[in-house]
């Protein structure tokens, strides 16, 4: 299908894309690397007057190694922040995603940021970022925020950002050398969007930090798993059953998406078996 026709416009600094933004409200739409809006827009499912293009935004591509942490611009493509050296070693669940997620074409255009804007309901990335706990730097103008991506994703394609906002960058703290990190997919056959998928963190060692575990795909949106999370904390390693147990109650109370391929309680089954696997795999290595 042909977009609606919108103007583009293709400011130079973040001051003049808020500013273009502003008094848009909901018919204005931020374009990163177009890998879900442009799609979006052919097949009509927004049809916004007004692009705000980023691409011309000096220093939104940057990736940015301090002590302690990460940042991710909103113009850095997913390709150059998974082949980044530190971001491979220090983050090493972000590789993982890429294997996991779409092509190498959409990875060369679509960015991070971006994907955690769309917040779709089967998005790998976005999952990825909850896991490893990272921050949104939200960009309005007159003020500028910051805020977590739990606070960040509302729902399916829902986040915080209000009209006039963008997105500036993902702040990611650096984990300590004693966490494993693991992101495992179950793959609709044919497109390779997310039929259930699970982003993991865990300390190595028992009471040296939280466990971090985000799902999406099988479940309404990305989301943390905070209950599961918690009682992991209690479960001595090889306790098999108990990480069963925990994995069961901590999805119980979610909603399930289904769908003409995958009903809900399918999704909910394969989400379940994953999440025992991986935390079984990772806090016991040696078992299969
Ligand atoms: C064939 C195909 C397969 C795919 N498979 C997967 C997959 O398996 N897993 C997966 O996770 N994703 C997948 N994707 C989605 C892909 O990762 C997109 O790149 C990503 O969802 C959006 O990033 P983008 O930079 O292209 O954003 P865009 O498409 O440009 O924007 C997406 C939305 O976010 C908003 N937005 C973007 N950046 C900002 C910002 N800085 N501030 C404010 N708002 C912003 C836009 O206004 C728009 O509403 C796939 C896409 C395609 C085309």
């Amino acid at each position: 299908m042909i977009p609606a026709p919108f103007a583009l416009h293709r400011p130079d600094t973040v001051e003049q894309a808020c500013a273009a933004l502003d008094g848009h409200g909901s018919d204005a739409e931020v374009l990163a690397g177009g890998q879900s809006l442009i799609a979006d827009l052919k097949l009509r499912r927004k049809s916004p007057r007004l692009l705000v293009d980023l691409s011309s935004v000096a220093g939104l591509d940057g990736i940015t190694v301090e002590p302690g942490r990460i940042t991710i611009g909103a113009m850095a493509r997913q390709a150059a922040v998974v082949t980044h050296p530190e971001v491979s070693q220090r983050l090493p669940l972000l590789p993982q995603v890429a294997r996991a997620a779409a092509d190498p074409m959409v990875r060369t255009r679509g960015t991070l940021v971006g994907a955690c804007c769309q917040a779709a309901a089967g998005g790998d990335w976005v999952a990825a970022a909850l896991a490893l706990d990272g921050t949104v730097v939200i960009e309005g103008g007159a003020t500028q925020r910051e805020l977590s991506l739990q606070e960040f994703v509302l729902g399916e394609e829902r986040t915080a950002l209000r009209p006039g906002e963008i997105a500036r960058s993902l702040r990611i703290p650096t984990p300590g050398a004693s966490v494993v990190m693991t992101y495992r997919k179950v793959k609709h056959v044919s497109v390779g969007w997310s039929v259930a998928s699970a982003a993991i963190v865990l300390p190595t060692r028992r009471g040296e930090g939280r466990a971090r575990i985000a799902v999406s795909g099988a479940v309404t949106h990305p989301q943390r798993l905070p209950e599961l999370e918690s009682a992991l904390a209690d479960i001595e390693p090889g306790r098999s059953q108990d990480i069963e147990d925990a994995v069961e109650t901590a999805l119980a109370p979610l909603e399930y998406r289904g769908d003409y391929y995958a009903s809900a309680a399918y999704r909910k089954r394969r989400l379940a078996v994953l999440l025992r696997r991986s935390i079984t795999e990772l806090v016991t290595p040696s078992s299969s």
